[in-house]
Formats: C-alpha cells, sequence, structure tokens
C-alpha cells in the first residue's frame, strides 16, 4: 500500500494538508477558503470530491477557515475534539449532526490508523496527529508552544514528519511584532522555533525504520523566519548528529502559498512530482 501526501498550505496564513490511500482520503486542516481549497486540490490533479472526511488540529481560523463550507459542500464529516468544537464549532456554521464527530485517541477512517496527541498552544484542545495505513506512519505536529515528554514519544520513528519550525529566535525578537505578541509566540501557549526543532529532530528520527524519512518543516512565519534558515538551522543539527541530509534524510520546507510535491510513501518515499 501506498500513502499519497501533500501539503497544499502551511503558515499562519493557512494550513491543509491531504492524504490518501488510495481508498480513504483525508485533509487536515482546511484553514484556506473552500475554493482555494478546491483550487490547491486541482492543482495536485486530486478533487475535493474524493475526499472523505476532515481532520482538524484545533480551533484557530489558519486551520478551520474552510472546513464549514468544505462539510458541507462534499457532505463530509469534521472530526475535532470536544474543545475544538465548543470554541470553535460556531466558526464553522451549521453542520449536519451526523458530520459532528469526536476526535478519539486511536480510531479508524477505511484502512488509515489514526492517533491524536495533545500539545500545548493557546487554543481549547489542540492536537497533533500521527496517520498509518499500517506500514508507513506520517506525524503532523505544529502550533506548539514547547515540546513535552508525550511529543517526543509520539513522533519517534515516523517516515514522514510535518513539525513546525515557526520562527527563528533572533528574527522574532528583532522583528516589529509588538512585545506581547513576541511573548506569546515564545510562550508556552506559542510556536516553535527552529532552534527547539532542530535540538527535536534527531532523537525522533533515531528510531525511525525508514531508510529516509521525510521532514517537511511547517508553518513557517513570514515575518520572523526565513526557509532557509529554517533549513539551515535544522540542517546543522542533524548533520552534528550524524546524518547525511538528502541520503538519510530528506529535510524541506513545507510551502505556504501554493501546494508542495505529491509525495508517494511507502517505505521508499518517491515523488510524483507534482506539480
Ligand atoms: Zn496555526
Ligand atoms: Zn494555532
Amino acid at each position: 500500500m501506498t500513502l499519497e501526501m501533500a501539503v497544499l498550505a502551511s503558515g499562519s496564513s493557512g494550513n491543509a494538508i491531504y492524504l490518501a490511500d488510495g481508498q480513504t482520503a483525508l485533509l487536515i486542516d482546511a484553514g484556506l477558503s473552500g475554493k482555494e481549497i478546491e483550487r490547491r486540490m486541482n492543482l495536485i490533479e486530486r478533487s475535493m470530491a474524493g475526499v472523505d472526511a476532515l481532520l482538524l488540529t484545533h480551533e484557530h481560523g489558519d486551520h478551520i477557515k474552510g472546513a464549514g463550507v468544505l462539510s458541507r459542500r462534499y457532505n463530509l464529516p469534521v472530526y475535532a475534539t470536544e474543545g475544538t468544537w465548543l470554541a470553535g464549532g460556531e466558526k464553522l456554521g451549521p453542520l449536519k449532526p451526523e458530520h459532528k464527530k469526536l476526535v478519539r485517541e486511536n480510531w479508524e477512517l477505511g484502512k488509515l490508523q489514526i492517533t491524536s496527541f495533545p500539545i500545548p498552544h493557546d487554543a481549547r484542545e489542540p492536537v497533533g496527529y500521527i496517520i498509518s495505513d499500517g506500514q508507513v506512519k506520517v506525524g503532523l505536529a505544529t502550533d506548539i508552544g514547547y515540546i513535552t515528554a508525550e511529543i517526543s514519544q509520539c513522533l519517534q520513528g515516523m517516515d514522514c514528519l510535518l513539525l513546525e519550525a515557526n520562527h527563528d529566535i533572533d528574527l522574532l525578537r528583532e522583528g516589529s511584532y509588538p512585545g506581547s505578541l513576541k511573548r506569546r509566540i515564545r510562550g508556552e501557549g506559542g510556536h516553535l522555533s527552529n532552534e527547539e526543532t532542530a535540538r527535536l529532530l534527531p532523537d525522533i528520527l533515531e528510531s525511525s525504520s525508514c531508510c529516509c524519512p521525510v521532514v517537511l518543516l511547517s508553518h513557517l512565519s513570514a515575518e520572523n523566519n526565513r526557509p532557509e534558515l529554517a533549513y539551515l538551522t535544522v540542517k546543522n543539527s542533524l548533520q552534528a548528529a550524524g546524518y547525511r541530509v538528502g541520503s538519510d534524510v530528506i529535510l524541506k520546507c513545507a510551502p505556504r502559498n501554493e501546494p508542495g510535491e505529491l509525495y508517494r510513501l511507502s517505505g521508499r518515499i518517491e515523488e510524483a512530482g507534482l506539480p
């Protein structure tokens, strides 16, 4: 079996990830307008009509903006934690009662096995996800105030990992954001820096059984980060731990404003070359 995965958008202006196993297709977060998500799906030569369910990580607008519209338009169930429903349910607009699904710690959609785990962030009950077809494991974790032991444990051994690298600490400190916002981003309910991600990655990749896991640095700040800086900070840390970046591990920054490559993940990573 092969998992297909593509990042449609990543960052504070919107997040959406497409993941499918040939039988079941999911969208994890829908933080762009419904129309824009449809457009980006078409760019990776997939259709929203083929999606079976939406999974939400938390209620912030950059993660749920289009979820209500897409649920209504395509008759899609939406999975969210109780806290996300409480804090964000109204923003989604009216949904059919049968479309309001609760995220569990472990459940299955088709043959996809899904695990959720809590994340510290200034939302009501935010989560990250691990999604597997039984062979390949994909981990998604962004909007992380700080790395907990549970996050570090859950993300061990992924074949593909979308992990936040939100800001460079110096760029944030010297940048134009007001002090209160800088404190929020750096705080326990904020976002993970390049440096924190760089420290975490060598440990959690160690237990990967995959010959060459893919790491996509995600939710990069447009204001307080640069893709080349995030990449270099993490690359240096991986190299210092003995990884050959490019052959032992594929490292890239998730795209912000256009869909990225469609990856085919089957133990051996192949890029489909789309778009
Ligand atoms: Zn976000
Ligand atoms: Zn958030």
